[in-house]
Parts: C-alpha cells; sequence; structure tokens
C-alpha cells in the first residue's frame, strides 16, 4: 500500500481522550476512569489513519456512552471505567477497548453491526459506527474487529490490525 506510517499508540490515546472530552462537554458532571496500556516497542503501522481515527472515536464514544447509561441508574459505588489496551502478538497489533457500562443482551449484540442498527434516541446515534469500523478494518486493513459482552457487566470490543498493511 502506499500509506504513511501510522504511531498507533499515539492515535490511540489521542482519540481516547476527545471521545471523553467530547463527552464531558456535553456533561460535566460525567467522571470515568481511563486506563491505558500501551505496547511501547509497537512500530509505526501502515494504515489509514483517517479511517482508523474513526473506528477508534466510535469504540471510545460508545464504552462511554455505555458507562454514563449505567452511571445514570444510580447505582451504589459503580465507579465508571474504560480501559484501553494494546498488544503486539504474531505480525499484529491487538486493541481492546473495554467498559463496564450496561453490557449488550444477547438479541441485540446479534445486530450490533449491521447498518443503521442502533438502540439509542434519535439525534445520539445513526447506528453506522460499528458496521462502518467493521469494513474499515476487515476490508481497509485485512484485520478483524470482534466483541464480548456480559449484560450488566460490561462489554469488551477487540481490534486485529496487521502491521504489515499486506492484506489489503
Ligand atoms: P450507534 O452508536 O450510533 O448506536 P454503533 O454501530 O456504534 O451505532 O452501535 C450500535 C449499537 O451497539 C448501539 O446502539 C448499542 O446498542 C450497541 N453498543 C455498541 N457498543 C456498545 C458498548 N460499548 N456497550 C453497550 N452497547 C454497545
Ligand atoms: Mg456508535
Amino acid at each position: 500500500g502506499e500509506r504513511p506510517p501510522v504511531d498507533v499508540n499515539a492515535l490511540c490515546e489521542e482519540y481516547l481522550r476527545l471521545a471523553y472530552q467530547g463527552l464531558r462537554a456535553k456533561d460535566k458532571t460525567f467522571n470515568a476512569a481511563l486506563e491505558t496500556d500501551f505496547a511501547p516497542a509497537l512500530p509505526p503501522v501502515e494504515a489509514a489513519g483517517a479511517d482508523l481515527g474513526r473506528l477508534l472515536l466510535n469504540l471510545f464514544g460508545n464504552a462511554f456512552y455505555a458507562v454514563q447509561k449505567r452511571q445514570q441508574t444510580g447505582e451504589l459505588g459503580y465507579a465508571p471505567t474504560v480501559r484501553m489496551t494494546m498488544q503486539q502478538a504474531g505480525g499484529q497489533v491487538e486493541i481492546r477497548v473495554a467498559d463496564n457500562g450496561t453490557g449488550i443482551p444477547a438479541a441485540v449484540r446479534e445486530k450490533i453491526f449491521q447498518p443503521f442498527f442502533t438502540t439509542k434516541p434519535t439525534g445520539e446515534g445513526t447506528g453506522l459506527g460499528l458496521s462502518l469500523s467493521h469494513d474499515i478494518i476487515a476490508q481497509g486493513h485485512g484485520g478483524s474487529l470482534a466483541v464480548e459482552s456480559r449484560e450488566g457487566a460490561g462489554t469488551t470490543f477487540s481490534v486485529a490490525l496487521p502491521l504489515n498493511g499486506a492484506a489489503y
């Protein structure tokens, strides 16, 4: 490919802060703990930085939305947390975005990658984020996007991104 190398650690950090600040700009009372674990030796990745940024912004946005919703239930002692971890292994980097938010019911989980599927009120969600994210990572980068979730406990999205960009 002809893509300029991207510092994925920096990109992830930048978009995590951006998503958090975006939510806090609308709701000053909202607070979440941000936990990060980078892959310090990660080489620059041949990737479409803007597309990857869009994917991350949506994953982080979804995570903050889910912890905010759970916080609004008034559950005692609840501490909203979004954790981003990166691991380099076997020629790819795995980016995990984990939240301890509402979680996703099984019947909903089957549909989340469909275009225009959303459980959010009009104006708060288009339902395009995950379907676009899936295409960006699978078709655009030869990677994959997976989800694990437990209702009432939280959700983890895992992005597997090949380092060499050879697969597209
Ligand atoms: P949107 O955010 O516009 O609704 P997405 O494609 O990003 O569209 O997500 C689709 C749906 O998947 C959301 O409406 C929500 O029901 C569910 N979802 C996605 N991420 C999470 C998450 N981290 N926690 C709980 N539900 C989620
Ligand atoms: Mg979304």
